[in-house]
């Protein structure tokens, strides 16, 4: 180890930044945030400096660096534009055997200031000894998407908890345990939902009973449409959380990959209206596996409350007195029409969307034609591609053109997606013509034309003859 980590309480303790730039500046911003009794020494400030000064939140040295501006520092930080300004502090610092550190310049100095991730009062900080910013920088980001947010909450319940924690489980073996347990509890959900009375509840019932099993749960996650760069960072989080994972057939291997390697996948296989594992099935795996103490994810492709029916699956759960959570995924309707570059509602041409399923002849009488053929409105339709025809024809009859545009998106996101364009009076034709098949998504209205000129993902779209579609003016 070639640097000796550190936190430092600054609080009201003097500390010198040499220098009034951008740089300068964000140092101040840092060490004004831990507390710190900050004074800029410098010829000029930023203006934002100057108000700082100008506001006392930090005193101001004016004129050239001069040794004595070390005076009753506890630390300094050089961050001038001029090495032999930067050298000399440095140099008069080691001489008073005071920490500095040059910015940008490990070789000058004696302390380094880490890339963070803040969940305060918890911190994560990485240094790469100055030999690779850039690396510490993009280990940080990793880091930040797979800490929960919650973390800082924790620490300050547990910390309000400390006294009693110890007297209840004097041994630190039992008290480690004891830890264990409470970080795989509820706790952590209650705290993620904003729940902040139930979480301290579950404090108390586990101090209470330090043995109890585990209380298993369910979160009710999206998976987005395939493309893993669409999860959330809860979704990311609880993926790797989780003890068991049932997945639908729609959830990408991609996004499968990012799950802990050790939790167990069920696939409860459902596609395109297919029901492969009954919807009861699915509710009784889940309740066993909640019960038998596990936390469960239940991910489902695209977002869980859009044609998922994550409805019945949280009624259900509730009924038998699961606790659960729901995380939103991007659902395929947005998905598909940012990836093909539809914009969904346009000012010129569609002034509203609507999300319609018609997966099955049911499902089609049961919607309001007549709505649903309006102009100046985008539909984005959920469905398999056989039933096209009996769509054209309805909507057709209800008084939609027949040049309204379309594009139908298939593996929307995915490497594999296709987008194939057209008008309403020629979509199943041409939808078999490029022969579209599974999971695909219809966007229909003016706004589909878009699609020609906008699209930016994968392959241009496949436009089918418009012949019939414009007729000639007289
Ligand atoms: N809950 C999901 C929808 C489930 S219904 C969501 O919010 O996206 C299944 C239908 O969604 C499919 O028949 C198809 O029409 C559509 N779909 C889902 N993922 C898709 C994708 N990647 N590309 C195109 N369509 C998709």
């Amino acid at each position: 180890m070639n640097l000796f980590p550190l936190f430092v309480d600054l609080a009201r303790r003097p500390v010198l930044v040499v220098g009034g730039g951008e740089v300068a500046a964000r140092k101040v911003a840092a060490l004004l945030a831990a507390g710190a009794d900050v004074t800029v020494g410098a010829p000029a400030l930023t203006p934002q400096l100057a108000r700082l000064a100008a506001d006392r939140r930090i005193h101001h040295l004016d004129g050239p660096y001069a040794e004595r501006w070390l005076d009753g520092s506890w630390l300094v930080v050089a961050a001038t534009a001029d090495r032999a300004t930067n050298e000399a502090v440095a140099s008069d610092a080691a001489h008073r055997r005071l920490f500095a550190n040059v910015v940008d310049d490990a070789g000058l100095s004696t302390f380094h200031v880490p890339a963070i991730v803040d969940r305060s009062p918890v911190i994560v900080a990485i240094s790469s000894g100055g030999s690779a910013p850039m690396l510490a920088r993009r280990l940080r980001e990793r880091l930040e998407t797979l800490l929960d947010p919650d973390l800082g909450a924790l620490a300050t319940l547990l910390e309000r908890f400390r006294t009693r924690i110890r007297t209840r489980l004097p041994a630190p073996a039992a008290r480690r345990h004891w830890y264990d347990a409470l970080f795989d509890s509820p706790l952590m959900a209650f705290l993620r939902a904003r729940q902040p009375a139930l979480a301290e509840a579950a404090l108390e019932a586990s101090l209470h009973a330090p043995t109890a099993p585990a209380e298993g749960r369910v979160a009710l996650v999206g998976a987005g449409p395939g493309d893993p760069g669409l999860l959330t960072l809860k979704a990311l989080r609880a993926l790797n959380q989780a003890d068991v994972i049932l997945h639908d057939r729609l959830v990408s291997a991609e996004v499968l990959a990012l799950a802990r390697r050790d939790a167990e996948f069920i696939e409860v296989g459902k596609r395109g209206g297919g029901h492969s594992t009954s919807q009861d099935a699915i509710h009784q795996l889940m309740l066993e596996q909640a019960r038998a103490g596990r936390r469960v994810v239940r991910l489902k492709g695209g977002d869980p409350f859009v044609f998922g029916r994550g409805g019945e699956e949280l009624e259900f759960l509730r009924s038998h007195g699961v606790p659960y959570e729901v995380v939103p995924g991007i659902t395929a309707a947005l998905a598909c029409a940012a990836y093909a570059g539809v914009p969904l509602t346009h000012r010129d041409h569609a002034q509203s969307v609507r999300f319609v399923t018609a997966h099955c002849r049911d499902s089609f009488d049961a919607l309001d034609w007549r709505a649903l053929a309006q102009e100046r409105q985008t539909l984005a339709i959920y469905m398999g591609v056989a039933g096209l025809e009996r769509l054209r024809a309805r909507l057709l009859a209800h008084g939609r053109a027949a040049t309204t545009p379309f594009a139908l998106v298939e593996n929307g996101s995915r490497a594999s997606q296709r987008v194939v364009t057209g008008t309403l009076g020629q979509l199943p034709q041409t939808a078999n013509a490029h022969k579209v098949g599974s999971p695909a998504l219809l966007i229909l209205g003016e706004v589909a034309a878009l699609a020609e000129t906008l699209h930016w993902y994968g392959a241009p779209p496949l436009v089918a003859l418009r012949e019939l579609s414009i007729p000639h003016a007289a």
